[in-house]
């Protein structure tokens, strides 16, 4: 079993390593037999490949059984790579990674907005309101005239059946309840089939209790009953913006940990951005690096049928938790520094042997 570690841009080369380190003590304890591979991306992957992301790492992600995927900071790029779609895009995009899985919940010694909260946005991937991968050729941003900018949001019957049908195999491994989110009472056509679809995607799972809920009722229903959502079923923007809100309202996007996924292929990339703001000092939260990390692992052992890897996740998970009351980074409060913070995990790893 081979990943793929890719550092990426701003916090990448700080939160990455963090990740990996955590990785490897699972590794070790669990005998998983897990090695790594090094490739680039972002401002690296332009100096190494001239592209920040290039075909030679996309086919290596393909190739591998997953990634550690860095963020990427795009704006930083020189302006002859600012016309490409970002490496994440491309990378969801070529490797058809239809599903965003973005966990957020609280946590005890984590200060939170909301008492509690434990809820998985299942996000659509591949299209919505997204111009930089909807199209065949083109984009999907235009103007008629210098002051009418349009822009074309995609809604497939295939991709938000993918994603349904991600989002309630996943519920099934949780409290068995799933939320559609849509604006169907106003977006006849396209939240119409979105509803439609994801509906009917649902009757396959009788055991699961199905909600419908208005895109911008949920802003406030998230906020007043968060602890009453289980896995929330979104397309691509709707889910960005509410896995934003929902990893703040849990704590913070230090702790919002995901996954792209497709049937095939998987890799761990963290919620938010490469935080240029606080890069290179150390006082990155590896948090959500880390979470996304035991994802992959539990991703993994689906895959490969493999009950190591899902004990090994376990572990993982317990050690986060057990450090998180012991001690947190600066966003959280604490003091600890990005490094100081993934090393005390790493070794917590141990005492977490399910
Ligand atoms: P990008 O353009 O790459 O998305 P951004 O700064 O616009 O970068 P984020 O990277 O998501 O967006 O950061 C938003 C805010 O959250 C920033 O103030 C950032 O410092 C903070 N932040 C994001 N990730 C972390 C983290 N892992 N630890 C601590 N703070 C973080």
């Amino acid at each position: 079993m081979k990943l793929l570690v890719l550092n990426g841009d701003g916090i990448g080369p700080e939160i990455v390593p963090a990740g990996k380190q955590c990785l490897e003590a699972v590794n070790e304890l669990h005998d998983l037999g897990i090695t790594f591979e090094e490739e680039h991306i972002g401002l690296k992957g332009i100096e190494v490949h001239g592209h920040a992301c290039s075909e030679k790492v996309i086919k290596r992600i393909q190739e591998l059984d997953g990634a550690i995927f860095g963020p990427h900071d795009n704006v930083s790029y020189p302006s002859a790579h600012q016309d490409y779609p970002n490496p994440s895009g491309m990378v969801r995009r070529a490797l058809g990674l239809f599903a965003n899985m973005r966990p957020s919940k609280t946590r005890p010694n984590v200060p939170s907005h909301v008492p509690k909260m434990d809820i998985v946005i299942a996000r659509e991937n591949m299209e919505g309101f997204y111009a930089d991968r909807n199209m065949h050729k083109g984009g999907a941003e235009f103007m008629a005239n210098p002051d009418l900018a349009q822009s074309i949001r995609n809604i497939s019957r295939s991709a938000t059946m993918n994603i349904a049908r991600a989002g309630c195999e996943f519920a099934m491994q949780r409290k068995k309840k799933i939320s559609i989110i849509h604006k169907a009472n106003v977006m006849k056509i396209t939240d119409g089939l979105w509803r439609e679809v994801c509906l009917d995607v649902a009757k396959d799972y009788p055991e699961l209790e199905v909600e419908e809920v208005i895109l911008d009722a949920f802003a406030a229903h998230i906020v007043r009953r968060p602890q009453e959502f289980d896995v929330v079923i979104c397309s691509n923007m709707y889910g960005d913006i509410f896995s934003d809100l929902a990893s703040e309202l849990a704590g913070g996007l230090g702790l919002g940990g995901s996954i792209n996924a497709s049937n095939d292929v998987c890799i761990a990339q963290c919620a938010h951005g490469s935080a240029p703001d606080i890069a290179g000092r150390n006082i990155a939260n590896p948090t959500a690096m880390i979470i996304s990390c035991t994802m992959m692992l539990t991703w993994l052992a689906a895959k490969h049928d493999n009950p190591k890897f899902k004990k090994a996740a376990l572990s993982l998970e317990g050690a986060l938790a057990a450090q998180l009351l012991d001690g947190r980074t600066r966003d959280l409060g604490g003091e600890m520094d990005c490094d100081v913070f993934a090393a005390a995990v790493a070794d917590k790893v141990h005492n977490h042997h399910p």
